[in-house]
């Protein structure tokens, strides 16, 4: 191999952050070549669901404006994603509070009881990675579900809507101090910020998409998987199967009207290129996918 292309191996392979992830195919092809090959490739690119708590809705009603669930309760999990791309990790959400884990019977708050039967950190160990070495964090949205084990990845570059940020970081949200505790290291985290939707890597395989009206910055992430094909993740856009079905507004989003043209924008978008929808809250929709440390490429 000629010194040229040593040094261009190293160049793509510091590009596209190796060393512990895939390596970039090595063969001493000229410095031009290098590149376009590596990319023609398609180096990994990989999916895991992990179980990051779950929640027991004790009033289902409050997940309708119109009342649909009145009386009803519900059983929901609460999921975290880890994407595996040559350029970094990327961490969508970070669920409840790994430490929710040491109350069995979990912890009641107003409609909800949530218990985490399993870890986020055990569920990373068994992929082989530590928080520390997560390159990015994305959440769906700033609620305490989400962003609960968020504080363990203010390492990371957080990416983030412009209104998504201010509505996290307002004197409202500080003032809930048990909740803002679980995120507040993000406030210091190196960011990347964003307005609509965002190509997380550049190479079109990992998308934010966004989705404003549950909260201001609201989005999902859309993931195009070399053999499972498009994946879109919905955040809370939806919380269950009934809820995309009839399309209900929680009580809680910030803007009713934006969540509804969200919700029409997103079935486009699934429609159009043909996405495995995954509700993230939805239990079926998890027992469906693989479970890390195993994954969808
Ligand atoms: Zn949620």
């Amino acid at each position: 191999m000629s010194r040229a292309s040593s040094f261009a191996i190293a160049a793509i392979l510091a590009l596209v952050g190796c060393g512990k992830k895939e390596a970039a195919p090595e063969g001493g092809a000229p410095a031009a070549e290098a590149a376009p090959a590596a990319a023609a490739e398609a180096p990994l690119l990989r999916l895991y669901a992990m179980e990051c708590g779950r929640i027991d809705v004790l009033d289902l009603g409050v997940f309708d404006l119109g009342g649909a669930y009145a009386g009803q309760t519900k059983s929901l999990i609460d999921t975290c994603y880890l994407v595996r791309h040559p350029a970094g990790d990327l961490l969508w959400d970070a669920g409840l509070p790994d430490s929710i884990n040491a109350a069995p019977d979990g912890v009641t708050e107003g409609a909800f009881r949530i218990t985490a039967p399993k870890t986020l950190v055990g569920q990373l160990a068994d992929i082989g990675l530590q928080p520390a070495d997560v390159e990015f964090f994305s959440a769906s949205h700033s609620h305490f579900d989400h962003v609960g084990n968020a504080n363990l990845f203010a390492a990371a570059t957080f990416i983030v809507q412009k209104a998504e940020r201010a509505f996290m970081f307002r004197d409202e949200a500080r003032a809930n101090a048990q909740e803002f505790a679980s995120y507040s290291a993000l406030e210091n985290a190196p960011a990347r910020e964003i307005e609509g939707d965002h190509d997380v890597f550049g190479d079109g395989r990992v998308k934010i998409v966004s989705m404003p009206g549950h909260t201001p910055g609201h989005s999902a992430l859309l993931v195009t998987l070399a053999n499972a094909g498009p994946v879109l993740l919905t955040g809370d856009l939806y919380h269950f199967t009934e809820a995309r079905e009839k399309r209900t507004v929680p009580t809680w989003n910030t803007d009713p009207e934006e969540t509804r043209r969200s919700m029409e924008k997103f079935e486009a978008l699934a429609a159009k290129i043909g996405a495995r929808v995954v509700i993230q809250h939805e239990p079926a929709d998890y027992d469906a996918l693989p479970k890390a440390p195993e994954y969808l490429d």
